[in-house]
């Protein structure tokens, strides 16, 4: 069983958590990302229509597909987050407004030759292991700049930021630590100006860590549980 909260609940978790970034990063212009995996659609446009949420962060590409149809998606764009695979690609390419979630050169070519063939172009955030965590996706941090460089020749990819999941932090005093990290290798990033990459966008921070991610510079932050409840 999920505890899912009532609609009015769930409205007065945004304006908690709008207040709550406001106060940790005053006057910082973050991006309030709902996650909708296990939710279902008439909740999650009830936060669109009523709460302003304008940013919706998909994560797996079945689950996506059989849902958005029921989206009110005239007033929010759709990111992807989940790990991708390079064979789903075509499903979403024409789907999805960003793809958080590119960690290899691999992926990154399949969606050059997706956005080819239907003619776009596919802004994408390269994620990023800041923790070296066998168990999770994201180039390590050693190995950005080159994988960077490489997607920055293909025209039909836009690298726009970067993204993070960092590890789960036992202590305060960690998490910041992670965090400092994170900004310090965004800044380094930015700093080198590689042509056609712009470091517009630090997507980083989930329920748990969204505070500390906006007071290190997450202009994205991915909230699920904190506004939808929690999950199975
Ligand atoms: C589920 C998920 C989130 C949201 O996590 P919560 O802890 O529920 O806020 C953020 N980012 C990614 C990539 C996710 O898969």
């Amino acid at each position: 069983m999920t505890e899912r909260p009532s609609v009015e609940q769930m409205l007065q978790n945004i304006r908690e958590i709008r207040g709550r970034i406001q106060m940790a990063a005053p006057g910082a212009q973050v991006r309030l990302m709902a996650v909708t995996k296990t939710v279902e659609p008439a909740l999650i446009n009830a936060a669109v229509e009523s709460g302003g949420i304008t940013l919706l962060g998909e994560n797996r590409v079945q689950e996506f597909l059989d849902k958005e149809q029921q989206y009110r998606r005239e007033s929010c764009q759709v990111h992807f987050i989940g790990h991708l695979q390079t064979n789903k690609v075509k499903y979403i390419a024409d789907k999805v407004d960003m793809i958080e979630s590119v960690d290899s050169l691999k992926l990154a070519q399949t969606i050059q030759r997706e956005c080819e063939r239907i003619g776009r172009v596919m802004p994408v955030l390269v994620e990023v292991n800041i923790g070296r965590e066998p168990s999770k996706s994201g180039v390590f941090p050693e190995d950005l700049q080159e994988l960077l460089e490489k997607i920055s020749r293909l025209d039909r990819v836009k690298v726009r930021g970067l993204m993070f999941i960092p590890p789960i932090c036992s202590n305060n005093e960690q998490k910041e630590e992670i965090f400092a990290r994170i900004q310090k290798l965004f800044i380094d990033m930015s700093a080198k100006k590689i042509d056609n990459v712009d470091m517009d966008f630090l997507s980083a921070g989930m329920s748990s860590d969204y505070l500390t991610a906006v007071k290190y510079g997450a202009n994205i932050v991915r909230i699920g549980t904190a506004i939808f409840g929690k999950r199975n």
